[in-house]
């Protein structure tokens, strides 16, 4: 898949072949010197292939390992990859490579857009989420005491390399997780995807043999609109926020223990499907088409969450506009409409969806 972004162009492969890799790698960047930055798992699975074949091929390899999991996507990380890389002698001219998920993803942009004023990298990610999601779109970030994502800047990798066989010791819980952002890529954006996933998912998971064409899908959705949208100015690129205000507000009152990203998105979702019924923006064929590839995904869909705490939490959203809150509805399977909604009617659908209403 190619990105054409107006600043710059790259490639994501989806390829098991090494081989590719290295084609792809040699169009991409010019060195011999590569900084890998990875986590502990990661770095217990699958660094030694990955560096191993690195390795053969010629180039110098060195290694920065940070913390697994949300705890890692931090300024101590950042501060430890700065000081790391330049030990190692990395310059401005090497090439930093992001293996891992999308935690390594997002620390290790935001490294190589400020180390030395900016390096290239790559993207390797390792998670379905990663593969699907947050490897492309050049987003960046580490979250800070105040919040998630506070601190962080566009900026676009010089490729993307996606071998789906790293998918083999990931979790079911975490594959599932990517499995949320994937659905919300046929709700919003394409009817037949709906149908090829519908046909596709088993009790909340896909065989292996089908993620490679999972993925080149949502990698082309997701690229197509950071064309249109690079940095969320014109609005298109908000698409990509279809279940997200609610999913935010959710894992804020849970404080980031209960639910995992794509486990809150699940049920922000079907909340937002829900309002664009009561709006009557959708069909009931709709509303039970939504509901039941979220079923198939075997996601939990319900939260007992105070519904006046997730309303004032959801008006803290950056789209809401003095108090009111805008939503990305759903019309029909693969179209949406953006659009603000009166805060008595989020309400009334917040209650009957944590059954205060009853
Ligand atoms: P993650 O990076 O924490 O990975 C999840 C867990 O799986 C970690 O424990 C990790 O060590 C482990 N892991 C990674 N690869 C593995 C493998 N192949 N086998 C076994 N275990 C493996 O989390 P994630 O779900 O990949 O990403 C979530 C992060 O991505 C969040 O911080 C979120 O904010 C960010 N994100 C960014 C964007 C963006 O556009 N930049 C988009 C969505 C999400
Ligand atoms: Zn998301």
């Amino acid at each position: 898949i190619n990105v054409n972004l107006k600043t710059k162009k790259y490639d994501i492969v989806i390829s098991q072949s090494e081989n590719d890799f290295f084609t792809a790698l040699e169009k991409a960047v010019k060195t011999n010197t590569f900084f890998v930055i990875t986590d502990k798992n990661v770095e217990k699975l699958h660094l030694k292939y990955f560096t191993h074949f690195l390795k053969q091929k010629g180039f110098n390899v060195k290694i920065a390992v940070i913390n697994a999991g949300e705890i890692g996507k931090s300024i101590k990380s950042l501060s430890f990859l700065y000081d790391k890389a330049l030990e190692a002698g990395i310059d401005r001219k090497n090439c930093a490579i992001a293996f891992g998920g999308g935690v390594v993803g997002d620390v290790a942009g935001f490294f190589a857009a400020t180390y030395m004023r900016g390096i290239n990298y790559i993207q390797v990610p390792t998670t379905l989420l990663a593969m699907t999601d947050s490897s492309v779109g050049g987003k960046t970030a580490v979250n800070i005491k105040g919040g998630k994502n506070i601190a962080g800047v566009f900026y676009q990798p010089d490729l993307v390399w996606i071998n789906s066989t790293f998918l083999s010791t990931l979790t079911e819980r975490h594959i599932k997780n990517g499995l949320a952002e994937i659905i919300k890529y046929a709700f919003t954006f394409d009817k037949k995807f709906y149908g090829y996933l519908s046909d596709t998912l088993k009790n909340g998971t896909v065989s292996p043999k089908d993620f490679d064409y999972i993925i080149y899908q949502s990698c082309s959705y997701k690229a197509r609109v950071v064309e249109k949208d690079e940095k969320e100015i014109t609005g298109l690129r908000a698409v990509l926020n279809f279940g997200h205000t609610f999913a935010h507000a959710l894992e804020t009152a849970t404080k980031y223990k209960k639910f995992l990203h794509g486990e809150a998105v699940a049920i922000g979702m079907l909340f937002a499907i829900k309002l664009s019924l009561e709006l009557r923006i959708c069909k009931p064929e709709t509303y039970k088409g939504v509901e039941n590839l979220l079923q198939k995904a075997d996601f939990t869909l319900s939260t007992k969450n105070n519904a006046r705490q997730m309303l004032s939490l959801m008006k803290k959203d950056k789209k809401s506009i003095d108090g009111n809150i805008k939503f990305i509805l759903i019309k029909d399977i693969g179209k949406t409409v953006s659009t603000y909604v009166k805060n008595n009617v989020v309400l009334n659908v917040l209650k009957n969806f944590t059954g205060e209403n009853k």
